[in-house]
């Protein structure tokens, strides 16, 4: 798998994954992920985006600020 940013070669890491959504933030720790290791640049596999989404989804009407999951269930 090559980088879609700057074509370098891409590594398999697990990778922590945050997103802010404004009146919440969603942690997601050990995301199996490909790192690129010329810019850093992170992509997920089309399996992995679904299962953060429905992750983040869950998550998101939780009454914290900050949600910290893992992604191995
Ligand atoms: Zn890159």
């Amino acid at each position: 798998m090559t980088c879609f940013m700057c074509k370098g070669d891409m590594e398999e890491k697990l990778t922590t994954f945050m997103v802010d959504l404004g009146n919440c933030i969603v942690i997601v720790k050990n995301v199996p992920s490909h790192v690129c290791r010329q810019c850093g640049e992170i992509s997920y596999s089309d399996e992995v985006s679904e299962r953060l989404e429905k992750i983040v989804d869950a998550m998101k009407n939780a009454p914290v600020e900050i949600s910290v999951s893992t992604y191995a269930a």
